[in-house]
């Protein structure tokens, strides 16, 4: 059933509501639900949709949706604006990225099954929501809560979408992301796992602009993040038509990066960076220096490129193969039509 489209649709004018949608029982009773907000406006229009965070350690983007949401009046509206502020209740409960009783990672599971492990069933609920609703939606994140970050933005290509890179460049440019990815669906160069999964691209595949924000570390609130996200939101649905105004300067263009891949240790011990998360490390320069704890120092080998710093690790206790930094090795810079 699609609660929020059909309701979304029905005339009636301005209008907020919030509900839960069912998704199943613990064994104690206690429901599983998808919350979400929904503003429809006093005229018909586009629908932005803000999906607060599908990993359940990563806060900023929640809290900017729902303030955002919060500060909007229906009546000012033409189109309308959802807010599904956690995709993944279970693991916001447990203060962790996955599912605890599945361990799955959600965003890798979408668009879900209406029969399966309970995220596949999660992400089936959402998606049903979403698709021929959705006009625009943002697939918040923010990165592990052992890395710092500046905000930047990932997004996907679909061979059979209606949605090009240029129409996601004018979606992402209100955030004035420091970089703007664009992510193999094959992985290559980054982590295992089923990319094609994720919300975003599933949401390409079905006629929808959708793409990534990345609101720095997990499991913490940081203002000048939420800030951000909300400035951006607010200047998306001016682009959209949905409120009022015109959107304030856009950047010119955008840094888009076509290769990414992680740093990892080569040995144990303190890892202690002379560089910053977003700085850019020319070829032949170290990021830092691992410390042992008999007192050694070791260099962390120079880079063989030029490097753009997507993420640091701020947590300095390292164990070989363990991820020292999160880098963009090849791009190019993207002018945004005026
Ligand atoms: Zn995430």
């Amino acid at each position: 059933m699609k609660d929020i489209g059909e309701w979304l649709a029905r005339p009636g004018g301005a209008e907020r509501r919030s509900g839960r949608l069912p998704v199943g029982t613990m064994a104690s009773g206690a429901e599983i639900t998808l919350p979400y907000v929904a503003l429809r406006g006093a005229r018909p229009g586009r629908t932005l949709w803000l999906h607060g965070q599908v990993h359940g350690d990563e806060i900023n983007g929640m809290v900017a949706a729902l303030r955002f949401a919060a500060g909007l009046e229906p009546a000012q509206m033409s189109g309308n604006l959802v807010v599904t502020p956690t995709g993944n209740p279970q693991a916001l409960d447990a203060r962790r990225k996955r599912n605890p009783y599945d361990e799955l990672d959600l965003d890798q599971t979408y668009p879900g099954n209406a029969g399966g492990l309970i995220s596949e069933r999660l992400a089936h609920a959402l998606f049903e929501q979403v698709r021929g609703v959705a006009d625009v939606l943002i697939n918040l994140h923010t990165m592990n809560p052992l890395f710092d970050a500046r905000p930047y933005t990932v997004y996907k290509l679909h061979r059979e979408s209606s949605v090009d890179e240029a129409t996601l460049f004018a979606a992402m440019a209100p955030f004035s992301p420091h970089v703007a990815c664009r992510q193999d669906v094959g992985g290559r160069g980054e982590l295992p796992g089923n990319i094609a999964g994720a919300l975003d691209y599933q949401c390409l595949a079905a006629g929808i602009c959708a793409f990534m924000l990345e609101l720095g570390s997990g499991s913490r609130l940081e203002p000048d993040n939420v800030a951000l996200a909300e400035r951006g939101f607010r200047a998306l649905a001016q682009q959209m038509g949905i409120l009022p105004g015109s959107a304030q300067a856009l950047p010119a263009g955008l840094r888009r990066v076509l290769r990414r891949g992680w740093l990892t240790a080569n040995e144990g011990g303190l890892f202690v960076p002379r560089v910053r998360a977003g700085d850019r490390v020319p070829a032949g320069e170290s990021i830092g220096e691992i410390l042992q704890l008999d007192g050694s120092r070791s260099a962390v080998p120079p880079f063989t490129h030029d490097g753009v710093l997507i993420g640091l690790r701020s947590d300095p206790v390292v164990h070989t193969g363990e991820r020292l930094a999160f880098v963009a090795w090849e791009w190019d810079e993207l002018p945004l039509p005026r």
